[in-house]
């Protein structure tokens, strides 16, 4: 035997970081296994996500972490990088709430918002008082959501909105919505309006049957002649490039969030590897099992490295779409084939809930096509790196 090296040693990154990026990441880290774990099996069995457990998430100030008042903790990127690692460490449906409370509903409300809405909603956001969905996806536009159907009317000091959101996250249990839609008065302009949940017309139907992300609510959102106050619309948003600006910010999450669940599934498989006998020895013995774990610490030393200097690039406000689109479609990729892998080293167990692998491989496949699909940031970064658009 010789001595056995963690793989933090080998990253060798702990002194980078800050007195409070880590008390940050290690808070989060603790209370995903001493509170959130013990929930997560049954509540993944049943399709569910625990809501009554969200005031003490709200507690934990991980609700928009990375915004400066509004009762919000005001986090640096890294730390908020950090937080999100350790919520998706515990699962992605965990991760999904968070990132779509806070850069899909309060970014918006705080970026293209007036005083008013920010002061109605973000602090009940803040706390958990108020959850939120982002409705943009539809039936017809996903990759393209340039070609969505929805409408807003202006009708007196209201706007009138029909249409269909599809593959909504959290929908089924939001209080508000921001939704986005052509505006007909306005030569189709998109723009975001902030829908409550008791508007008349504004249903949710759940999505059923999915194998991923089993404890994150997915819905839809219908829009049935659905009357906005005028005051609800977000009136700095404008275009297309508003949505985009959110996602932008919700997958500078995702980069960090999924290094989360590789890192769950290497750890699994190591110490899986160092105790289950085969042929009178660890499976870890075997030249093949070494050479999984080998790529698998690459990979998670090189995601790591990219969340961190991307983070210090967002805090010093120098980080463009262009590489969070890398930072998102490298790591997602890195996670998928990791805890793909890492399927196959657990053997039979591997494919039940004794161990996290299997769910997080499984939660991995959303996110490879949420928030722009893997094909389709291969295409922006190739549109980046050419000059030349290939998509639109
Ligand atoms: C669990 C889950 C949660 C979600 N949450 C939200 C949410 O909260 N809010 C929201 O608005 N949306 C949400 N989405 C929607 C998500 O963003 C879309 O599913 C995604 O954008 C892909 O759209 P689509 O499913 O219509 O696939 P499509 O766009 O139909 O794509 C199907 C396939 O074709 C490929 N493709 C499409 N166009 C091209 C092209 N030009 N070149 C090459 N390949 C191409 C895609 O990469 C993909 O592989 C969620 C989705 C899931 C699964």
């Amino acid at each position: 035997m010789s001595a056995q090296i963690p793989l933090d040693d080998i990253l060798a990154i702990e002194h980078l970081l800050s007195e409070d990026e880590k008390l940050a990441r290690d808070t989060i880290r603790s209370w995903i296994k001493e509170r959130y774990r013990p929930l997560l099996n049954q509540a993944h069995r049943d399709g569910i996500f625990p809501v009554e457990i969200i005031p003490e998430i709200a507690e934990l100030g991980v609700f928009g972490a990375n915004i400066e008042g509004y009762d919000c903790a005001g986090m640096n990127n890294v730390s908020y990088g950090l937080v999100m690692q350790e919520l998706e460490r515990g699962d992605s449906g965990l991760r999904s709430l968070v990132s779509v409370q806070g850069a899909l509903v309060m970014y918006p409300i705080l970026t293209f918002g007036d005083e008013e809405q920010r002061q109605k909603y973000l602090p009940k956001l803040a706390k958990g008082e108020f959850v939120g969905c982002f409705g943009l996806t539809e039936p017809m536009a996903g990759s393209d959501p340039g070609a969505m159907k929805t409408t807003a009317k202006k009708d007196g000091d209201s706007y009138v909105l029909d249409g269909v959101k599809a593959w909504i996250t959290s929908s089924p249990i939001a209080d508000i919505a921001i939704i986005w839609a052509k505006c007909v008065d306005e030569d189709n302009i998109i723009r975001g309006f902030i829908v409550e949940r008791d508007f008349n017309g504004f249903t949710t139907p759940d999505i059923e049957g999915k194998f991923s992300l089993r404890a994150s609510p997915t819905g839809e959102i219908h829009l049935n002649e659905c009357r906005v106050p005028a005051a609800n619309m977000l009136a700095a948003s404008g275009g297309l490039k508003s949505p985009l600006s959110c996602l932008t910010q919700a997958r500078y999450g995702i980069g960090w969030g999924v290094t989360g669940a590789a890192m769950d599934c290497y750890q699994t498989v190591l110490d899986y590897g160092l105790e289950r006998i085969q042929f009178n020895q660890p499976i870890a013995s075997f030249q093949l099992y070494q050479s999984y774990l080998a790529e698998m610490a690459t990979q998670l030393v090189n995601m790591q490295l990219l969340t961190l200097h991307y983070g210090r690039l967002k805090d010093a406000q120098a980080l463009s779409p262009i590489q969070v689109s890398m930072l998102k479609r490298h790591n997602v990729a890195a996670a998928r084939k990791i805890a793909s892998d890492a399927r196959s080293m657990l053997g039979g167990i591997g494919i039940t809930d004794a161990y996290p692998v299997m769910r997080h491989m499984m939660n991995l496949e959303s996110v490879y096509t949420y928030e722009g699909t893997h094909e389709i940031h291969t295409l922006a970064l190739g549109r980046a790196l050419t000059g030349i658009s290939a998509f639109d």
